[in-house]
């Protein structure tokens, strides 16, 4: 899709080059690898790389791994996969734990500069002394050692000398300033922990403000694009460049995608996982990238929501309707057409020849001329759904009843003469004849009926599991809870429904991460859980919404 005007931060970007500003852009996807990539941080992707792509600069993948409490390598690997899925590649790969060194050295000038102090207040007494928005903050009692002690201090905390949490080293800028981000922020805390990189080679961790902008300004990036939540870090973030003398990016804030019916916090999804409330990370229903995929989402239609949803400066919530459309309109463009009939009820046609299978012609996909046609098995003994006939309708109902006639998607035209039950008065047969003069593509009977249902032939039909998926959290927000309650109480009960199902046999030579339209029904895709006895089908969405959107 494309964009009658340019955004926002592009409208930035054209400014800064044209004053010459910047020397081109270079941008950066920075996460954090302490959880699987969500929808939200697919836009950030779309947004980064696809600046980079829109004016010939490059965009790096950076892990931001200065934490080594919560990072783990297994992030690392599904991070770099859902980079690459979603169609991108970064110009080069780079952790913020490599500028460990660096950032070290360029701590050290800021305390020989006077610009950084050795604090000795715990994070109690740290938080206490900040003060308020409204209240200005109070000096730290260490705020004014020597350049020489606090070096001598700071190396003793680098050589592990003092325990966790026992002192700090902290920017010394304005412990009044309105903006309590620069009411002296610490840069370093002391945690002997084991780092998934450095191992045991540091003590002493950097803080976010301290490591990101600087590692941005090692790279020569030189638009820094965040979210909202960043706007008031802005000050620091420019701080810490000037008062070091180094190369300078310009942070551009954006607002974050939140979108209905499902959260965003990797905390939540991590819980999701771990409480067993879903299947795992790529469980088709979470909202992580992987999720996604397994759902069976084309990255294209993942980029054209990115484009649609645009880039905005105030925060709002996107009904996930937008998501659910743009992978309809995609894949109605490319996915081939099959017939699957659930909740089988047997059709016999009783004038058919005896035990004769003819072939017909079927189009793979009216969008789509080059699809081709296929060619299905059609008998006597066909399956269709137990939803397309009645034995008594309304006069609107377009499907089969007895004494009625419906047209067999890519067949003949058949008429219900009669039903057969059982004890209890359950219809278990359908009996019907067919009209020879109408078989599809050949019908010059003239004869016209309302509707048209999709079969399969019943000796050829494969069986097929059919996971129907539908919305995670049953309500908008899930967010939002009362007293007492958690998001996990808004789950949605009927998220998952698992159908057995019949397939033509075409479907037999499906493969993981294939997609179809079942006729009339939706749009599927092969979970990898299939194995050569069965195939397993999930659902992406259904051909309408059914949430009255
Ligand atoms: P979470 O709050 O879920 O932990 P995070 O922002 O801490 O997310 P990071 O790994 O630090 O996660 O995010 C990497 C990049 O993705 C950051 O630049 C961040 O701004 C961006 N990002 C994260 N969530 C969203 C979102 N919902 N919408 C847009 N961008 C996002
Ligand atoms: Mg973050
Ligand atoms: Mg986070």
């Amino acid at each position: 899709s494309s964009r009658p005007t340019k955004h926002f931060i592009e409208q930035a970007i054209d400014a800064d080059l044209a004053a010459g500003k910047a020397k081109g852009v270079f941008t950066r996807f920075p996460p954090e690898p302490n959880g699987y990539l969500h929808i939200g941080h697919a836009k950030s992707i779309c947004l980064n790389f696809g600046l980079a792509n829109t004016y010939g600069g490059t965009c790096n993948l950076r892990f931001d791994d200065t934490n080594p409490s919560k990072e783990e390598t297994e992030y690392v690997e599904s991070i770099m996969d859902d980079v690459r899925w979603l169609g991108f590649q970064w110009d080069s790969l780079h952790y913020a734990s490599d500028y460990f060194g660096q950032l070290y050295q360029w701590a050290e000038k800021l305390i020989q500069d006077g610009h950084a102090y050795v604090c000795d207040l715990n994070a109690e007494q740290t938080r206490e002394y900040r003060g308020t928005l409204t209240e200005p903050g109070k000096n730290s009692p260490y705020r004014d050692r020597s350049a020489a002690e606090n070096l001598e201090l700071f190396r003793k905390m680098k050589a592990g000398e003092f325990p966790d949490g026992s002192r700090t080293l902290r920017a010394k800028i304005d412990m009044a300033s309105p903006n309590l981000n620069l009411r002296d922020p610490v840069m370093y805390r002391i945690m002997h922990a084991h780092h998934h990189r450095t191992g045991d080679e540091w003590c002493i961790y950097p803080m976010y403000d301290w490591a990101h902008g600087q590692s941005d300004s090692i790279e020569g990036i030189t638009f820094s694009i965040c979210t909202l939540e960043f706007e008031n870090h802005r000050p620091l973030y420019n701080w810490y460049c000037e008062s070091l003398g180094i190369h300078h990016p310009r942070q551009i804030e954006f607002a974050r995608l939140n979108m209905t019916y499902t959260v965003m916090s990797k905390r939540k999804l991590l819980q999701l996982v771990k409480e067993n409330h879903v299947s795992g990370w790529d469980d088709p229903r979470m909202p992580t990238i992987s999720g996604l995929r397994r759902r069976g989402y084309t990255p294209q239609s993942i980029r054209n929501f990115a484009t649609d949803v645009g880039v905005a400066k105030f925060n709002s919530t996107i009904d996930v309707v937008r998501l659910e459309n743009a992978v309809r309109e995609h894949l109605n463009r490319i996915a081939p057409r099959r017939m699957v009939v659930f909740d089988p009820i047997k059709l016999t046609i009783t004038n058919w020849p005896d035990g004769k299978v003819e072939m017909v012609d079927a189009i793979n996909n009216p969008e789509d001329e080059s699809a081709g046609t296929r060619s299905i098995p059609f008998s006597g003994t066909l399956y269709i759904g137990a939803d397309d006939f009645r034995e008594e309708a309304p006069r609107k109902f377009f499907r089969l009843k007895k004494g009625g006639a419906v047209r067999l998607r890519s067949g003949y035209i058949i008429d219900c003469h009669d039903v057969v039950k059982d004890d209890d008065g359950n219809i278990v047969e359908i009996l019907c004849t067919y009209d020879p003069e109408t078989k599809s593509g050949q019908d010059d009977s003239g004869r016209k009926v309302k509707g048209t249902i999709h079969w399969v032939s019943a000796e050829q039909a494969i069986p097929i599991e059919v996971r129907n998926y539908d919305r995670l959290f049953a309500v908008e927000n899930p967010n939002q809870t009362d007293e007492g309650q958690t998001f996990l109480d808004h789950l949605n009960p009927d998220s998952l429904s698992v159908t057995e199902a019949y397939a033509e046999p075409e479907l037999a030579a499906a493969r993981p991460e294939d997609r179809f339209q079942f006729e009339r029904l939706g749009y599927y895709v092969v979970d990898p859980d299939s194995t050569d006895e069965k195939l397993v089908f999930n659902r992406i969405v259904p051909l309408r919404d059914s949430w009255g959107n």
